[in-house]
């Protein structure tokens, strides 16, 4: 494995963690309900996916 060959100075190594900021979650809308839904994920409310209904909800 490879061995960083000089320490990293405390100002270099901020720089490099300045990127690791977490961003907020990107959240569509359901189509049926308008609520807002993780992309790519059935509608936990509704039980839709997209157009169609995947899971009738009770
Ligand atoms: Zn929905």
């Amino acid at each position: 494995m490879a061995v960083p060959r000089n320490r990293l100075s405390n100002s270099r190594k901020n720089t490099k963690r300045s990127h690791h900021a977490k961003k907020p979650k990107n959240l569509h809308t359901c189509v049926k309900c308008r609520l807002p839904i993780l992309p790519h994920t059935m509608c936990q409310a509704c039980g839709s996916y997209g157009e169609r209904t995947v899971v009738e909800s009770v």
